[in-house]
């Protein structure tokens, strides 16, 4: 497939967004830096008090689990970063339509386009079903 170019938005709304997606880059890495900071004072108090520690691992797992989250989120920023580029950022990575600037203003990480993103909404509204029953078997086998 030919590479489509964002030719929708200006040179200003890019920059706009860019900077957004700088802004949330830096929160996301601040946060990590707390958290792992966190994350030992966790595992001092563990070793103080074994009744509580079953807690503790919840805690960690559940953590653990939110910045892998974040993680993803970073990647996503990242790339949305390098698409801005080669001028490739704004276009829906489905249909290949451009992405209005209101949509990507208000969440700079957006692949889609809005009926693209609708259409996967509901595809993942239908499969809603199966994939809470194997969220909450993941969940049971921590415990
Ligand atoms: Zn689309």
């Amino acid at each position: 497939m030919a590479k489509r170019l964002n030719g929708h938005l200006k040179k200003t709304d890019l920059k706009k967004l860019k900077n957004s997606l700088l802004a949330i880059e830096e929160r996301i890495i601040n946060k990590q830096l707390t958290k792992n900071v966190n994350f030992s004072i966790i595992q001092k108090s563990d070793n103080k008090d074994d009744v509580d520690s079953a807690n503790n691992n919840i805690l960690i797992s559940n953590d653990l689990r939110f910045s892998n989250r974040e993680r993803l989120y970073l990647k996503k920023v990242k790339n949305a970063l390098k698409m801005i580029e080669t001028d490739e950022y704004g276009m829906c990575t489905d249909c290949g339509s451009p992405i209005n600037f209101v949509r990507l203003q208000a969440r700079p990480t957006s692949e889609l386009c809005i009926s693209c993103k609708e259409e996967n909404e509901r595809e993942e509204n239908q499969n809603a079903g199966g994939r809470t029953s194997k969220s909450l078997g993941k969940t049971v086998s921590l415990v």
